[in-house]
């Protein structure tokens, strides 16, 4: 068996130990005498083990008891509509920051519900940058703020919390959760979809103030509305039990590192050597501005483009996969979440030094 270096930007890479132990539980989970996929998510057995796995996000992230939990379907793209449906109650308009291709859709989503106001718009310079805040307009009559904290391609990253004037702060964290920090209480609403830094893909975590549940707009079909998952413990109906079984494990792989605080040390290191690798050379370009360079998304360019293609395909020989850029931008991208080893950012950096010598 081999394991190459995944730099895919999501689903991505999961920790080995992870792995390894999910595959020594397949076929009996906890005594179950069956795998964790064929009990009921009613048993006390999954029923303990949820229970367990919002204590550890809860401590993990020192999430304040006025906030809910919810683990939820439908990806981070449910929450686009999710938002809104759920914190509009009788105002007409939100205010979104759009800094790349996820704020455009999350945008996009919100206009189908109400008028929508731009903060702030990095689009003028192609996302390559956040704007200073003493630059943004907030409509102070409007439902929420809401940014993307990590823009997983165009690879940009807030380095601050943004000043909401009093609106409730919403943030889609998906690419960056768990990632580093955050104070919770500062936020109305937090939510990120699992499978870049919490496993596998089919669950989503939302933290939602209890103060914003309970407002949803008419009809809103009770599957969107927060207040009836937050009510039967995110079981309102049969939840992804496999998927939020990996999440647990993976939370405890983050206790395990040392926490988020250490998680995000060892963070800081990878993206800081492989945006050195980068700037050191002629021959690769990242074009975001230092201080919004993502810790998580590195997209970088080749001096000739014509040399993706050679690029790649002689990367998956290195055992180096997943490095192509989204099709929305082209390039290249290394995506280098939590579970991703030093090592592996190593490799990739020797690996481009190679090419460049053979190549430049
Ligand atoms: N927001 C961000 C920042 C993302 O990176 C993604 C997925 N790549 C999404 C939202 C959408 O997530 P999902 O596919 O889980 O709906």
């Amino acid at each position: 068996m081999t394991r190459i270096y995944n730099f895919s930007a999501g689903p991505s890479t999961i920790a080995e130990s992870v792995l390894k132990q999910a595959q020594s539980e397949l076929l009996e989970w906890n005594d179950c005498g069956a795998s964790v996929m064929e009990i009921s998510h009613r048993s006390k057995a999954f029923v303990d083990f949820a229970e367990q796995t919002e204590q550890r996000l809860r401590s993990l992230l020192k999430i304040p008891d006025n906030y809910q939990v919810l683990f939820l379907q439908g990806g981070a793209t449910t929450q686009f509509a999710m938002v809104p449906m759920n914190l509009l109650g009788d105002k007409q308009s939100a205010v979104y920051c759009c800094t790349g291709a996820w704020s455009q859709k999350a945008i996009k989503e919100a206009k189908l519900f109400c008028d929508v106001s731009i903060a702030t718009d990095s689009d003028t310079d192609q996302y390559v940058d956040i704007a200073e805040q003493g630059q943004w307009t907030i409509d102070t009559e409007a439902a929420y703020l809401h940014y993307t904290d990590n823009e997983t391609i165009h690879g940009v990253e807030f380095d601050y919390l943004p000043d909401s004037k009093g609106l409730p702060l919403v943030s889609d964290m998906s690419s960056n959760m768990l990632s580093r920090p955050v104070d919770v209480s500062r936020f109305g609403v937090i939510y990120a979809g699992a499978q870049k830094n919490m496993g596998g893909a089919g669950i989503t975590v939302v933290i939602v103030r209890d103060d914003l549940i309970g407002k949803v707009i008419p009809k809103t079909p009770s599957m969107l509305n927060y207040s009836m998952h937050a009510k039967q413990g995110s079981m309102f109906n049969t939840p992804p039990t496999w998927s939020w079984y990996i999440l647990g494990l993976v939370l405890e792989w983050i206790e395990a590192q040392g926490g988020v605080e250490q998680v995000a040390i060892n963070n800081q290191l990878k993206s800081e050597k492989l945006y050195n690798a980068i700037d050191a050379s002629d021959f690769y370009r990242n074009l975001v501005h230092p201080d919004a360079r993502s810790r998580m998304n590195v997209p970088f360019l080749l001096a000739d483009s014509a040399l993706e293609s050679v690029f790649l395909e002689q990367a998956g020989k290195a055992e180096l996969d997943g490095l192509k850029g989204h099709r929305a931008v082209g390039g290249l991208r290394a995506s280098i979440y939590n579970a991703m080893p030093l090592a592996g950012v190593n490799q990739l950096i020797d690996f481009m030094g190679e090419f460049e010598r053979t190549h430049g």
